[in-house]
This record gives structure tokens, C-alpha cells and sequence, in this order.
């Protein structure tokens, strides 16, 4: 019951009444500075109370629940979330009584256990090192937990109310604000719940509405195997129920570097400040709306703000460390250029080969470590998972001979240190005193290994030239 006393007023009855009904604006300057000749405009799913997009979803699927009976007064819900659900879920219950206990790794980041905790919400914190069927993995205790608690699980992945809520809403009020007259809308895919249900509302009032998916190299939606990128919240290593690819008209791959360097760009000529999701967004439709016609109205809804990714997308240093950064005018890359053809490339062993053959590439190639790395080309894409060393190889085959037939997985040792391709030599030289070797990155991928003798061969022959 909406309290009389606001009657005639524009008080809000609760801060749940301000999920949705967001500003739709015309990226000014970008279409300046990119040469645009349509309309793009910007869904700013910012100023939601929780600040993204989810807080749509979170009340949809807490609705639904209510009515059919699978959440009671007081109730329980679980969700093994770090990210914006996780808030969007945390202001519903706080509004309407109930408890939230929210399930993640210890991989993110610790900011993000506070925002949660600061809505009053239970978090637990899983190892992420271990199996998904081991009892302390994340999915277990999520599994756990409902049933301990009696609780309920929204579980974003399948739920239908999540596309729905914004078929009720995110597409009826684009459609209204552009006046029908939307002709390309552009969304990051994740759980699909956004494009997919935005898609279903703008689709039926218009056919020719063009529905462009956009997703982090890597990931599934584009082709890949799902694995590995930088961006958060987008791209998956699975099809989500909400995936529905009859209604999109074209996917597009945004590498991290681009969805990144783009977020930053955007903040910086925008005044809007958007994180890498909403940077991959932007990136997919400002190639859309290049192509687009002048009449064109092309929308990119963008997720979430920059403020949760300040210590990575909008770091100098871990920009720069990850090779997504050039610092200086010498770095990294002229000792890498400078180096004979033969061993430009990366060089590394697979987490299942033979620790036998770990040591013939070694020897194959005069180099005494090797990264090991899984998901290898096509995409160039190549994910650290540990490294091999000359001296514990050695070693442990000391111990027991039988070693050399094992798979590299069950011996290796912990990654290189990493550097990027656009640090400054002084860096490499500091970080050599503790690591006979680095692994150099350019775009957020592992691009070759550094050694001291790499550095020595190019002080020389700077000597000589
Ligand atoms: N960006 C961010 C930051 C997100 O948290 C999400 C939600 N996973 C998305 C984009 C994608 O939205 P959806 O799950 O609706 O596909």
C-alpha cells in the first residue's frame, strides 16, 4: 500500500520504485570524433538505485517468486554472484524483509565482498581452486546452503524473469524514448537476460529492428571456447537458457584491449564514466553505427559504471602490466623486436603433455623454463596456467625417475612474473633480480618469455649499432 500521505507529491514510495526508467542520451561527442553520421545513443543503466542493469532482473525474479510461493515472509535467498546482481538482489530484499547470502570465490576482489556486505547481505567465500564437485566449491556450497536455509535460489542463468524483466521494461521504454524509431540496439551478452529480452519487445513492434550481440573474444556467443579474457560480466563458456540466437542479426567480438581503451576513451570525451563491459558495448556499436544511415537511431545500453573497476580498467599500472599500455618510448617490445625471427613467438608446453617433452622443447629451443598454457591458437589466446624450470624438473626427476612420463600439470611450478610489452626496460630489470625469467604481455595475452640474456643480446648489439 503506497502511503496516502505522498498523494499529489513526486516522493517515490521506496527506492524500489526507481528500478528501470533510465535516461536515453545522444553520445555527442563520440559521434563527433568517430565520424557517425546516425544517432547513437546511450542507455544509461547507471542510474538504477544499484547502478546497473540487474537491479531490473533482481526485482522481476523476486516478484515471481513471492507469487509462486518460493519465497515466504522473511525468507532467504541465495545466488552465487559477485557482480550486480548480487546488489540488485540486496536492495530488493532489504525493501521487502528478506535475507541474502551470496556465494563467491576467492578470486574477486575484495571490494566487491564489501559492497555486498555493506546491503547488509552474508558472504561466503569459496576457494576457487578446487573442482566444482568438490564440497567446498562454489557451486556445492551454493547447493548447500539453499537447502540448509530453505531458500531461494533466483538462479539468473535459467530463469525466465530475468529476459522477462526487461521485455517489460528495458524494451517498451527505448522503444518510447527513441519514438519507434530504433533501428539497431547494441547490448553485451552475459546471462543474455538484457539483449535477449530487450530483443523480444523491440522485435515484435518492429521486425526490422536489427539486434547486435556484442561479445568478448574468447567467449562462446562469438566462437570460442569460452576462455580467456579480461572483460567482467559478459561472454560465457556456456549457453545460457536466455541465448536466442534467432533474434540477433549479427554478433560481434570486441578484444579486451578494445572493450578497455574504449571504456577510457568514452569516460574521458563522454564525461560518462562506463567500465569494460560497457567499453565492449560501445565498441560493437560505434562500428554498427559507422555503417548506419543518417536517419538511423542505433542504442547501446550500457551496464554498469566505471566506479567498480577503477583498480583495474582505469589503473595506469595494471593497464600497463597486462601489455594494454605503452609507458614509454624504449620498453619491453624493442628487446622482443630486436630478437632473431626464430625466437619471436611463445614458446610453452601443455598443462597434459609429458614433462619428457617439456624438457626436449627446452633443450629444442636453448631456453631453461617454459610457461605452461592451456587454449592455445587459433585464438592466439593462450591462458597461463603455471610454469616449468630446468632446475626443479632436475630435481624432481632426481627423486623419482618416473617424473619424466607425468603430465606437466602435476609438477609445474607458479606462473612467471608478468610484465607488459609497453613497461619500461628498468622495470624488466628489477623484476629479473627475483625471476630468472617474464612473461611479456601485449593485449592482455601471453606474447613471449624474457630473459636476462634477451637483455644482455640487446644491450650488446645497442653497443655495437
Ligand atoms: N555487464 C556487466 C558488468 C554485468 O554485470 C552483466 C551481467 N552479467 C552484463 C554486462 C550482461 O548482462 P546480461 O547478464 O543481462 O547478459
Amino acid at each position: 500500500m503506497v502511503d496516502p500521505r505522498l498523494a499529489g507529491t513526486s516522493i517515490a514510495d521506496s527506492v524500489v520504485e526507481l528500478i528501470g526508467h533510465t535516461p536515453l542520451v545522444r553520445m555527442k561527442r563520440t559521434m563527433e570524433l568517430e565520424d557517425i553520421p546516425a544517432v547513437l545513443a546511450m542507455k544509461m543503466e547507471t542510474t538504477n538505485p544499484g547502478g546497473s542493469a540487474k537491479d531490473r532482473p533482481a526485482l522481476e525474479m523476486i516478484l515471481a517468486a513471492e507469487r509462486d510461493g518460493l519465497l515466504k515472509p522473511g525468507g532467504t535467498i541465495v545466488e552465487p554472484t559477485s557482480g550486480n546482481t548480487g546488489v540488485g538482489l540486496a536492495i530488493v530484499a532489504a525493501q521487502r524483509g528478506y535475507s541474502c547470502v551470496f556465494v563467491m570465490t576467492d578470486k574477486v576482489a575484495p571490494e566487491k565482498v564489501s559492497l555486498l556486505k555493506a546491503y547488509g547481505a552474508e558472504v561466503v567465500v569459496c576457494p576457487v581452486a578446487v573442482p566444482p564437485d568438490d564440497p567446498q566449491s562454489y557451486y556445492s556450497v551454493a547447493a548447500r546452503l539453499t537447502v540448509e536455509r530453505n531458500a531461494f535460489r533466483p538462479n539468473q542463468y535459467a530463469n525466465p524473469n530475468n529476459p522477462l524483466a526487461h521485455t517489460k521494461t528495458t524494451g517498451p521504454e527505448i522503444w518510447e524514448q527513441t519514438a519507434g524509431r530504433i533501428t539497431h540496439f547494441v547490448a553485451g551478452a552475459g546471462t543474455c537476460g538484457t539483449l535477449t529480452g530487450t530483443a523480444r519487445f523491440l522485435k515484435e513492434q518492429n521486425p526490422a529492428i536489427r539486434i547486435i550481440a556484442a561479445d568478448p573474444e574468447g567467449s562462446v556467443f562469438s566462437g570460442g571456447s569460452g576462455r580467456p579474457y579480461l572483460v567482467e560480466g559478459v561472454g560465457e563458456d556456456f549457453f545460457p537458457a536466455a541465448w536466442d540466437p534467432d533474434l540477433y542479426d549479427d554478433v560481434i567480438a570486441v578484444s579486451d584491449e578494445h572493450s578497455f581503451l574504449t571504456a577510457r576513451r568514452i569516460s574521458r570525451t563522454e564525461g560518462i564514466l562506463i567500465g569494460g563491459s560497457g567499453g565492449l558495448a560501445v565498441a560493437a556499436a560505434i562500428k554498427v553505427a559507422r555503417d548506419a544511415q543518417p536517419d538511423d537511431i542505433v542504442v547501446v545500453l550500457n551496464p554498469d559504471s566505471g566506479r567498480g573497476y577503477l583498480s583495474r580498467v582505469f589503473d595506469d599500472a595494471w593497464m600497463a602490466n597486462f601489455g594494454f599500455l605503452v609507458e614509454c618510448t624504449e620498453c619491453i617490445a624493442a628487446v622482443l623486436d630486436a630478437r632473431a625471427e626464430d625466437q619471436a613467438g611463445l614458446i610453452y608446453v601443455n598443462p597434459a603433455e609429458t614433462v619428457r617433452i617439456a624438457i626436449e622443447r627446452m633443450r629444442a629451443n636453448g631456453i631453461s623454463q617454459l610457461p605452461v598454457c592451456k587454449n592455445t591458437p587459433p585464438f592466439a589466446a593462450a591462458e597461463v596456467a603455471g610454469s616449468v624450470d630446468e632446475l626443479e624438473l632436475m630435481e624432481a626427476i632426481a627423486k623419482d625417475p618416473a617424473v619424466m612420463d607425468l603430465p606437466v600439470d602435476s609438477v609445474m611450478g607458479p606462473r612467471l612474473p608478468t610484465i607488459g610489452g609497453g613497461q619500461k626496460l628498468e622495470l624488466a630489470l628489477d623484476m629479473l633480480h627475483t625471476s630468472p625469467a617474464l612473461l611479456v604481455l601485449a593485449g592482455g595475452r601471453p606474447l613471449s618469455v624474457l630473459t636476462r640474456t634477451d637483455i644482455l643480446s640487446f644491450f650488446e648489439a645497442r653497443a655495437h649499432g
